[in-house]
């Protein structure tokens, strides 16, 4: 469904490559992770993708369609991908129930409100429906975005750290019925973290990233007893 190939981003034209020659392409329906330590430009290399910062070079296609590439540059709203970036704010004015309905704009009317009902139900958030962003933790804001971006089933959609802001209880209940839809579904997802966990336990495949390249791809089985850098070996805390 997603190809990369070749991206590279530097945001200055003397700076440092921060993504450099990143091709990897997703499937339907899998779950792909990209899991790196903090900088090495998980995030830059996402927001490429999603069309908020141009590529420096390479390309970035869904399906047949260029999103990305030589004087190619596809506006986020227009690339039909779901998103849910730490930075992608609720409507503060808007309740919980309606922030959800929003995401659900090309549905009929009627539908509306019982997907939404239905999506914040699987984040564990029913009976806050009425609620003002402004009156829940920073964790129950994460998953009203999830539950935002999740209920018009998107074909893809990015995630950059959604679970970041839950206790390790919750998250990992979240975890296991945002895969559960997303599978259900036919979606599929790219998400980027720096916990190792997540990635082996969420991704059908993961990717190692380090210094904005990707060093090896498998699936989380073959990363994880067939390392095959070091780098990698240590990151996923084999260091025997
Ligand atoms: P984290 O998990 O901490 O968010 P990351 O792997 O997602 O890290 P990025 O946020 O992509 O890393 O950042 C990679 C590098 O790019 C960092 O050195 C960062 O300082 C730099 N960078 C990110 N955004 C910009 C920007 N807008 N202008 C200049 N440099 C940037």
């Amino acid at each position: 469904i997603l190809s990369v190939n070749k991206l590279s981003k530097r945001f200055t034209p003397d700076a440092p490559l921060v993504v450099r020659d990143v091709s990897f392409d997703v499937r339907d329906n899998e779950i792909f992770a990209v899991l790196g330590p903090s900088g090495c430009g998980k995030t830059t290399m996402l927001r490429c993708i999603a069309g908020f910062e141009r590529a420096s070079s390479g390309t970035v296609c869904m399906r047949d369609r260029m999103l990305e590439g030589p004087g190619v540059h596809v506006p986020p709203e227009e690339r039909g991908v779901g998103l849910v970036f730490q930075d992608y704010a609720l409507f503060p004015h808007l309740t919980v129930l309606e922030n959800v309905v929003f995401g659900l704009k090309n549905v009929p009317k009627a539908e509306r409100e019982t997907q939404a009902r239905e999506a914040l139900k699987m984040v564990g958030l029913n009976g806050f429906e009425n609620r003002t962003p402004h009156h829940l933790s920073g964790g129950q804001q994460q998953r009203v975005a999830l539950a935002r971006t999740l209920a018009p089933c998107p074909e893809l959609i990015l995630l950059d750290e959604p679970f970041s802001n839950l206790d390790a209880l919750l998250r990992e209940g979240t975890r296991q019925e945002v895969r559960g839809l997303l599978k259900e579904r036919g979606m599929s997802a790219v998400l980027v973290t720096h916990d190792q966990e997540e990635a082996l336990s969420f991704a059908d495949r993961v990717a190692v990233m380090r210094g904005g390249q990707i060093e090896q791809v498998g699936t989380p089985e073959e990363v994880y007893y067939q390392p095959r850098t070091l780098f990698v070996a240590q990151f996923l805390g084999r260091t025997n």
